[in-house]
């Protein structure tokens, strides 16, 4: 698809097509616009049926505003597959949360996206895709974005689909298109630790964020099954060294479930979990998926267990939890437009 092209891959195919550069501004502009094909002005009738297979047809398939002003949006893509993806407000403006897998296929026990598994991972265009409706949404275009910030913590694992998220990040970065800085792009991951290895070469001013949400590795196991895979301290070591390459901090994504990780011993080892590096654990209440067993724990008791994260040294925050009533978790709302019982 013509959204997975940077600029100068652009460039190539209007050349090798025969045709005058500026067709590749044109294109270019109105790609990253989130135009339509038919809405295209500037190109001749002949050119647009040439590159009709190749342009997108992506659409918002349903838009949802929670009271908070979260806005959440059902993205299907050309093969009908469908990925939500989140719109939050701050008071610096609009991030966005991506999708960046169909599904997902980590299996963690809380999470939404996983329960129907894996259907296939996102092109870098697809994932750019979102976005690019979604900007167009809010009246934006190429020039005027109005989306400032990228999270990549959507449906899907970003590490499982490495090139394509590499990519995307480039793409989306890229000073000709929607030029977000790479440091208001955060990548969370449940801990891949090879890719952590990887990114960390990649030369990214990128925020990496670990999806930790337990202080031993037998909890952790419990809830997340790549815990059988990499322990503990494969993950803080991973850490280590992505810290000492990038020099970047590192979040930890922290939900608490009542009784697996919520104790006054696991405040503690938190602490020993992130020393000797710079970085941040936000701690979030669980958004109970019906299905399974795991309770949440109330807001109050989240604000007490980072008091103890915090009377052990290390940077905490309850992170605010947007968009509740949307359907607001990772997959939910996919789910149920498809069918499978939260
Ligand atoms: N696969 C990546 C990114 C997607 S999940 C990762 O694991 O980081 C984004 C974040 O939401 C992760 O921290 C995930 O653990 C958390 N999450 C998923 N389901 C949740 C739920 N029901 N309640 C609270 N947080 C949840």
């Amino acid at each position: 698809m013509l959204t997975d092209l940077s600029f100068d891959e652009l460039q190539i195919y209007i050349k090798n097509l025969g045709l005058p550069s500026f067709r590749a501004d044109q294109l270019f502009d109105a790609i990253y616009s989130g135009k339509t094909l038919d809405e295209i002005s500037n190109l001749p009738k002949g050119l647009k049926a040439i590159i009709e297979p190749s342009y997108p047809k992506y659409s918002i398939l349903q838009a949802l505003k929670s009271k908070d002003g979260t806005e959440k949006f059902l993205i299907r893509f050309d093969d009908g597959a469908v990925v939500e993806c989140v719109l939050m407000k701050y008071k610096y403006g609009y991030s966005i949360c991506l999708s960046t897998q169909v599904g997902c296929r980590m299996g963690c026990k809380f999470c939404a996206s996983t329960l129907g598994g894996l259907a296939r991972n996102l092109s870098s265009g697809e994932i750019l895709g979102q976005m690019l409706l979604v900007n167009r949404h809010l009246g934006g275009s190429r020039k005027e974005r109005k989306i400032t910030n990228i999270v990549l913590m959507g449906s899907g694992e970003p590490l499982d689909n490495y090139d394509n998220v590499l990519k995307f990040i480039k793409l989306a970065s890229s000073s000709k298109g929607l030029n977000i800085s790479e440091r208001n792009i955060s990548l969370s991951t449940c801990g891949l630790v090879d890719k952590i290895y990887s990114l960390a070469e990649e030369n990214l001013d990128i925020t990496l964020t670990i999806s930790l949400h337990a202080t031993r590795d037998t909890d952790r196991q419990a809830i997340m099954p790549i815990a059988n895979r990499y322990n503990l301290q494969d993950i803080v070591q991973a850490c280590k060294y992505y810290y000492a390459k990038t020099k970047r901090k590192i979040y930890f994504e922290y939900t608490l479930i009542k009784g697996v990780n919520d104790s006054k011993d696991d405040a503690k080892r938190l602490k020993a979990l992130t020393s000797g590096f710079l970085c941040h654990v936000n701690v979030i209440v669980l958004n109970p998926v019906s299905e399974r067993s795991l309770q949440k724990t109330t807001r109050l008791e989240a604000y007490q267990f980072v008091e103890l994260v915090k009377k052990e040294g290390v940077s905490a925050t309850v992170r605010r939890t947007m968009g509740e009533d949307i359907e607001g978790a990772c997959g939910q709302l996919r789910n149920k437009f498809l069918g499978i019982r939260n």
